[in-house]
């Protein structure tokens, strides 16, 4: 196989952060060679149920500002279903973001609604804007993000070329608190009408926020992520959707990396799958 200098340097840089992650055996008989790495078409991969032992839980994170009582989102939790489903394209679906008019729209910067390819196949689904999106507009750009963007580099997978990114909420909370779960309640009709208009073949969601308002589970993320769930997706069926962490967390628990590293495999795995109609 002739690799050019760019090439070699990005399949050095992946082995290294697998190293780092910890994957310091080989797993598989057989080596894989991401070099040929597609992406589409993609398949359903198998809806499976795996046992795990328990992952220590997180170190308290930061602390955030507290949340405000949740009547105050009441009239816009009324407007936000309607709202959404009146969305036939992505300009519509952020023109109905902005005129919901959410309180956290005062005291955000800017909407923050995806970045990458649409059509991609592979949308991820994060918590909500921090500071640096919040400046940018764009998701996943500050620290959490570039590890992101290494993870997904990893598996051969760029959000300029073939992933999509969003968020749970489109507007950064304040002071980065935890959305509350009427902000959850209020936001996932507009995920939902998201994912029907870019309609991906395959949902990963990072981190416990975006596993609770969309597979509606009360296990945490360490519970959840590591297999494949069917989230119903009006308008679009049922869609594979991977749990995982989020990569703020594996920036605090840097020996979780090993656990999102599986996670990693499984998605690649599925991606690689052939579509069912042509599975022997
Ligand atoms: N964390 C998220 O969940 N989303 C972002 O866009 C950035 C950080």
């Amino acid at each position: 196989m002739d690799l050019d200098e760019a090439e070699t340097a990005a399949l050095l840089a992946a082995l290294e952060l697998q190293i780092a992650w910890g994957a310091d055996e080989a797993l598989e008989e057989v080596p894989q060679d991401r070099t040929r790495a597609r992406v589409a078409p993609m398949p359903a991969p198998p809806v499976a149920e795996v046992t795990r032992p328990a992952v220590p839980s997180p170190p308290p994170a930061p602390a955030r500002p507290a949340a405000p009582p949740a009547a105050a989102f009441a009239p816009a939790s009324l407007r936000a279903g309607e709202l959404a489903a009146g969305a036939d394209n992505l300009d519509a679906l952020r023109a109905a973001l902005t005129a919901l008019n959410h309180p956290l729209r005062e005291t955000a910067g800017n909407l923050v609604l995806a970045d990458g390819v649409p059509d991609s196949g592979l949308v991820l689904i994060g918590e909500a804007p921090g500071a640096d999106e919040d400046r940018q507009g764009k998701p996943f750009v500050g620290v959490s993000g570039r590890l992101l963007d290494r993870m997904l580099a990893s598996i051969g997978v760029e959000r300029a070329r073939n992933a999509y990114l969003t968020n749970i909420l489109p507007w950064r909370p304040p002071g980065n608190r935890t959305p509350t779960d009427a902000e959850m309640t209020v936001f996932t009709p507009f995920v939902l009408r998201h994912l029907a208009l870019v309609r991906p073949r395959h949902i990963v969601l990072l981190g416990g926020t975006a596993a609770k308002a969309l597979l509606r589970r009360n296990e945490g993320i360490t519970r959840l992520r590591g297999r494949w769930h069917q989230l119903e997706v009006p308008g679009l069926g049922p869609v594979p959707t991977l749990a995982t962490l989020h990569p703020a967390y594996l920036l605090r628990q840097p020996a979780a990396k090993r656990d999102a590293w599986t996670d990693l495999r499984l998605l690649r795995r599925a991606l690689d799958a052939p579509p069912p109609e042509t599975v022997q």
